[in-house]
């Protein structure tokens, strides 16, 4: 996994929510080494050179992960009202944010295409019908597009799709109508080895089970592969997209995605995409009723007046050394936490700090001899999951990197860390 450096406001850092436990976190930065030479020309006679676009490097994109629409929230965690939501659409069009598909953002990522200079990626998760009866609608008056990113199992008449779920033939109307339809797993768990998940059949009998070794590896590509293929087959689409149920995934659940053909994994760690930005690690701002702030602070972060998008150092985790690595995880609450910022060039040691969810800033040492941040957690982590941030100040610019283990004690495995509600 790949850790990037960004100049970027440190406020991006703190907002969890539900449907992002265990993310891993990218911020990144710097105009890849060169834009990719023009390829070289056909042979044939006078046939036109074909080139690629100049796409805008510093183009910036935000995305945004809802949920449900509904009159009355009762779950602020994965809801918000119609209106809040057509108020939200509108800000964007007011900040001069362009609206563009995910495949247009993909082809921008590629160096095929460009976008405008500020834009912004709507996608759904999950699959309720509220999504097609109210909030299509509502994003077809602004004429934006809109990307869906469906669990198999929970689409109606699956083994969690209740009444409240989006029906196949819906899902086939907004294809037909320019919606992107893409994957987020077939049961919605976390797919990590050795977690406790659910195990459904379509007679409704569920059986808890904590999978291994080959058992493991089935039921993980089911979710990853196998979703996408039938995405494929019910829909007669390419799925090239994979949104990582809660952002829980590892090394092994990247390979298979990427093994499986997809060529870009979110997870719901927001943050502004930008020409580098990992392809497997595209952060989406998931939109809350109980936290406004994320869509404005999103949309601040690629606003005119912000020192946005500009892009610095990429580096990688290999080169960080992260203790515990990233997607790890831990069996202990009292972790050494350690990395180390060589890769970051020439940095100010009294610059250096270390943030800890759950704790803030710790009291982190830097020793500048082997150029290690550490720290040693004194009061036991409560969370399942971790986020470190490490900053630093190097050539007086503000660099900052930040990743995520898992933490699970004893043998005793918690739950998972969410089991979607069963759509009712
Ligand atoms: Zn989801």
């Amino acid at each position: 996994m790949m850790i990037r450096f960004a100049i970027v406001p440190l406020l991006l850092a703190l907002n969890f929510s539900m449907c992002k436990r265990n993310e891993t976190v990218s911020q990144n930065s710097q105009p890849s080494s060169t834009p990719s030479p023009t390829p070289a020309a056909p042979v044939a006679a006078a046939s036109p050179k074909i080139t690629k676009p100049v796409v805008d490097q510093t183009a910036q994109t935000i995305i945004f992960c809802y949920h449900r629409l509904v009159d009355k929230v009762r779950y602020p965690g994965t809801e918000i009202t119609p209106a809040a939501f057509e108020a939200q659409m509108k800000e964007l069009k007011d900040h001069g944010i362009t609206v563009i598909s995910m495949q247009d953002l993909l082809a921008w990522k590629r160096g095929e295409k460009n976008i405008p200079p500020r834009c912004a990626v709507i996608t759904f998760d999950d699959g309720w019908k509220s999504q097609y009866e109210v909030a299509w609608p509502i994003l077809k008056k602004f004429g934006y597009p809109v990307t869906m990113f469906i669990y198999t199992e929970g689409v109606r008449g699956g083994s969690l799709g209740g009444g409240e779920a989006i029906t196949w033939e819906q899902l086939g109307d907004m294809r037909d109508n320019g919606v992107d339809i893409e994957a987020h797993s077939a049961t919605h768990q976390d797919l990590r080895e050795g977690h406790s998940i659910m195990l459904a059949s379509t007679g409704g009998k569920r059986t808890r089970a904590k999978l291994t070794g080959p058992q493991y590896e089935e039921w993980v590509r089911n979710e990853v592969v196998g979703s996408k293929e039938l995405l494929e087959q019910r829909l007669g689409i390419k799925v090239d997209c994979f949104a990582v149920p809660f952002g829980n995934y590892n090394e092994h659940v990247k390979e298979l995605a990427r093994n499986a053909g997809y060529e870009a994994m979110f997870t719901v760690y927001g943050q502004p995409i930008t020409f580098t930005s990992p392809m497997d690690s595209l952060g989406r701002y998931a939109i809350e009723a109980n936290k406004p702030k994320v869509f404005e602070d999103a949309v601040k972060m690629i606003g005119a007046s912000t020192s946005g998008g500009a892009p610095v150092a990429e580096v990688g985790a290999k080169d960080l050394a992260t203790q515990p690595a990233d997607g790890e995880t831990v069996r202990t609450a009292l972790p050494l936490i350690k990395a180390n910022l060589s890769g970051l060039g020439q940095i100010e040691p009294g610059s250096v700090q270390m943030r800890v969810s759950g704790l803030g800033v710790v009291p982190a040492s830097y020793d500048p001899k082997t150029e290690t941040v550490s720290y040693q957690v004194t009061q036991k982590l409560r969370d399942k999951s971790c986020s470190v941030f490490v900053s630093a100040k190097s050539a007086g610019k503000k660099v900052e990197a930040h990743w995520t283990f898992g933490i699970e004690e004893g043998d005793a495995g918690p739950p998972p860390a969410g089991t979607p509600a069963q759509k009712k």
